[in-house]
């Protein structure tokens, strides 16, 4: 068992004047219980936590850090950029640039518009929809997350899912009200509703990894496009998850089917707050200043934000794609083997580099077959990798993250702590 005085220490303090003692729900550990580690610094694919315990780190920020942590030429661009100031709340050369960086990427993407965070983007996305589409109906899909929007709380994935909540108190029964919210993978569902409702918007992830990894059926994303066209209703693919992770140009890279916007974060921000929405220039152009659509904000298109971003994109090569290809796929086979040699029922499911454990023994197709999950068993098994020093999600709903600074030495340390974790699962069947 590793120490953990100091984070018990300030997470104690935490919770005294912070609401469950963290800044976002998932890392207070209330899925897998003990004590959430008060992470001091990373380098590569290491974590090390206030009591000095190494973790290799199979979060990696949530995504965003897919050169590993303090990759030296995104930490060369972000100390050059703050060196000439922070923040001035005019537009900047930064910004420009990794504007140009994501539309060169993703041939859908016209127009862009920088924000902070995934949520921003999303919703911003929506208001623009509606604001286009003059109309005020939204379909998302259940165990798809989209940040805290308030129309797309319903059924939503991540820390939502992680913690049981009920349809969030606080969303007002009319932001609800113009929601839809449909199984995923469910095409005949998708035409019932646009026989039934004029809809503004369809949004969804290019492939959910907010419930764990469910990949789209064959032909879902592109079937949501036709549908799309056909009642004149706009298709958000929301990447802000799969984008310039899975390729370099994101799950469009491997399906693309063109949306009217998109949305992107994580990545795109190398690890700091940096979002952006996009997509069809006739679109685009309905938000202010060029349209009526409003939409602002203080920080959006941050210097450092923007030399992160722009530094991490640059550096995420064919190269870096083939590494993360390599460690997820090494990593998602070993958890997978020692599961089966344990006697512990799961899947392994896949999507570019994108996977997750699910402990079923049923294939998850979406959000109800996702919950029938043994989260006993997960947390038994988080906890034995986290006390060997290997960080996973603390939630078995979400996707495992790799970085191009896995090497050798970090993925055996992983694939030698998996067999003591299998067992610890098995002892929770
Ligand atoms: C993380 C995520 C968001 C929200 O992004 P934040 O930066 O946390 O607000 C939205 N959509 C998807 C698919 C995500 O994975």
């Amino acid at each position: 068992m590793s120490r953990t005085e100091k984070s018990q220490e300030l997470f104690a303090r935490a919770r005294s004047i912070v609401p469950g003692g963290v800044n976002s729900p998932v890392r207070a550990f209330g899925a897998v219980g003990g004590t959430p580690r008060f992470m001091a610094s990373g380098q590569g694919a290491y974590l090390t936590d206030v009591d000095g315990n190494r973790y290799v780190d199979l979060v990696c920020s949530w995504g965003p850090m897919i050169l590993g942590h303090r990759h030296p030429a995104v930490v060369a661009a972000v100390e050059a950029a703050a060196a000439h100031g922070f923040s001035y709340g005019t537009a900047t050369e930064g910004e420009v640039l990794l504007a140009e960086e994501l539309v060169s990427r993703v041939a859908p993407v016209e127009k862009v518009r920088l924000v902070s965070s995934g949520t921003e983007a999303t919703m911003s996305a929506v208001r623009l929809a509606r604001g286009f589409t003059g109309r005020a109906t939204v379909i998302k899909f259940a165990g798809c997350y989209h940040g805290h929007v308030d129309a797309l709380l319903a059924s939503a994935g991540s820390g939502v899912v992680t913690f049981g909540l009920p349809d969030t108190p606080g969303v007002t029964g009319a932001s609800a009200a113009d929601t839809i919210v449909l199984p995923y993978n469910d095409l005949a569902a998708v035409e019932q509703a646009f026989a039934s409702s004029e809809i503004a918007c369809v949004i969804t992830e290019a492939c959910p990894a907010n419930m764990g990894v469910v990949p789209p059926a064959e032909g879902f994303n592109r079937r949501l496009r036709e549908l799309c066209t056909e009642h004149g209703a706009l298709l958000i693919i929301d990447e802000v998850l799969t984008g310039f992770r899975v390729s370099a140009a994101g799950w469009y890279g491997l399906d693309p089917v063109p949306a009217d916007l998109m949305t992107f974060g994580k990545v795109m921000g190398g690890g700091l707050p940096a979002a952006a929405f996009g997509g069809r220039a006739d679109v685009m152009a309905y938000l202010a200043p060029e349209g009526p659509v409003y939409q602002a904000g203080t920080l959006s298109g941050n210097p450092l934000a923007s030399a992160a971003g722009l530094a991490t994109l640059r550096a995420c090569d064919a190269e870096v794609y083939a590494r993360v290809d390599a460690a997820a796929a090494q990593v998602g086979e070993a958890a997978s083997v020692a599961l089966t040699a344990a006697g512990v029922p799961h899947r392994l499911q896949r999507a570019g580099n994108l996977f997750s454990i699910f402990f079923t023994d049923q294939p998850v197709l979406d959000f109800a077959t996702a919950k029938t999950q043994n989260t006993a068993a997960y947390t038994a098994f988080f906890h034995a990798m986290l006390d060997q020093g290997v960080y996973l999600p603390p939630s078995a709903y979400e996707a495992w993250f790799l970085s191009a600074a896995h090497d050798d030495e970090a993925l055996n340390r992983v694939v030698e702590a998996l067999p003591l974790a299998a067992k610890a699962a098995s002892s929770r069947l």
